[in-house]
């Protein structure tokens, strides 16, 4: 159950408060590609989250894509915005988590996994001792299996809640 739980819950990426990422040592991050940057449905990235993206990596954040999607949609969108990426990652396998975390050169306990979903991103980063972020996802319109996972996602949230685990 406490693979589960994401150590902070944001409702978009820009409502991320990097200070609290600075306090927990947090230099790197692995970030989600469907619905975390990116509408799973969409060919566009929105430009404030490209922003978003230039800014960390400005301040000197590492950053690293890891997505279950094909290597080509990962890759074109890690070449715009010129970041290292992991595709057919598997997640919550802990294969390509290790794969990130080894592209970003930083120790487990300096990076932050930020996504969308409990079940690949929260739960994957949780078995790795990193720090988890969950983000609300950009598009409700998704897969039938992903809405299925929502479903148990807002039941977990919901169980945490009521055993005092999450605020
Ligand atoms: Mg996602």
């Amino acid at each position: 159950m406490n693979l589960l739980r994401p150590d902070y819950i944001a409702q978009s990426l820009q409502e991320i408060n990097l200070n609290i990422l600075r306090q927990n040592g947090i230099q790197g991050i692995i970030l989600d590609l469907d619905n975390t940057i990116i509408a799973w449905d969409s060919p566009r990235m929105q430009p404030e989250i490209v922003d978003w993206i230039k800014e960390l990596l400005q301040q000197r954040y590492r950053i690293c894509l890891l997505s279950n999607n094909m290597t080509q949609r990962v890759k074109h969108i890690a070449d715009m915005l010129g970041v290292p990426y992991v595709p057919r990652a598997c997640k919550p396998s802990k294969a390509g988590f290790r794969q990130a975390i080894a592209v970003l050169q930083l120790k487990p306990s300096e990076i932050a996994v930020v996504g969308d979903q409990l079940f690949t991103d929260v739960l994957g980063g949780n078995r790795l001792d990193l720090f988890t972020v969950w983000v609300a996802p950009l598009s409700a319109n998704e897969f039938i299996g992903t809405k299925i996972t929502r479903k148990i996602e807002k039941l977990t949230i919901r169980l945490l809640k009521a055993r005092g685990l999450l605020k």
